[in-house]
């Protein structure tokens, strides 16, 4: 077995330490040890600033350097600067930093010279996807597709052909990024692109501010979720498949082992 290729790249002296942390869906509770030990270990946090007042009193006497949304290709370098003065730095991202997240813009930003004299780490953390779901019951339990519905930063119609695509090949449809104050359009788009594949009464949970103050949860059907209005940008949908079904008040999507053979 061959070394990791992070370790491999990493040849010269140890400057400083750029870890990209997921902090999961919100809650301190969800924040794993490896997470929590690296943000202890930082000497500065970098990260939006909602994120960082989730992590409450862990950046306790740490440099912090928050900004907005939108302003993520100068966090990540201003992440990257202060790695290179030698400072251990900690990039947070909501759920998983490698999705949808700050894990992909810093290593894409990071040169050949960076590579050889930073230490990089991405730190894994519960996504959205998965804690929504626990909420829900087990709608995830077989194959599903996760679709951000965001078109600032993918092609409206990569969109289109991806919810086309999942929704006519019977995954569970996970959209993250559905709809903020200014872009509503596209989950209109996708609720009439899901509706001409799957029957209106197909269970659809909808988790709003998963393990955070301010929960929601909504287990209802696909013709009464397009007609819901409080969907936002904390909000994750999950569309079941075509044997997705409510027991107990649970969504399940079965994994098959009660199939007759
Ligand atoms: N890296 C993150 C996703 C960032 S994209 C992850 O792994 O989960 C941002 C989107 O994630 C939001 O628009 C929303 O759809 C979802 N999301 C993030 N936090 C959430 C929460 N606490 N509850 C529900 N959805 C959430």
């Amino acid at each position: 077995m061959s070394k990791t290729s992070h370790q491999r790249r990493y040849r010269g002296s140890c400057q400083g330490k750029l870890s990209i942390v997921g902090i999961g869906p919100g809650d301190l509770s969800c924040l794993t040890q490896k997470a929590r030990q690296t943000i202890k270990c930082s000497q500065v946090i970098v990260g939006y600033k909602t994120y960082i007042a989730l992590l409450g009193n862990l950046t306790k006497g740490k440099e912090v350097i928050s900004s907005g949304m939108t302003e993520e290709i100068k966090r990540a370098q201003e992440a990257i600067q202060k790695g290179k003065e030698g400072k251990n730095v900690s990039v947070i991202s909501s759920g998983d930093p490698g999705i949808y997240g700050m894990a992909g813009l810093v290593l894409e930003l990071l040169n050949k010279k960076d590579i050889d004299t930073l230490r990089i780490e991405v730190i894994p953390g519960v996504p959205s996807a998965t804690a929504c779901a626990s909420l829900l019951g087990a709608p995830l339990a077989n194959d599903f597709a996760v679709i951000s519905l965001s078109d600032l930063l993918t092609d409206k119609n990569d969109i289109i052909k991806r919810l086309k695509a999942a929704s006519q090949s019977d995954f569970v449809i996970v959209l993250y990024n559905p709809k903020s104050k200014k872009r509503i359009e596209p989950l209109k788009m996708a609720w009439r692109i899901i509706a001409k594949r799957l029957p209106l009464n197909t269970p659809v949970g909808i988790v709003k501010n998963a393990f955070r103050s301010g929960q929601e949860i909504i287990i209802t059907t696909l013709k009464k979720a397009m007609a819901l209005d409080n969907i936002d940008m904390t909000t994750t949908v999950i569309v079941g498949n075509s044997k997705t079904y409510l027991k107990n008040g649970y969504m399940i999507t079965p994994r098959g082992y009660f199939k007759i053979t």
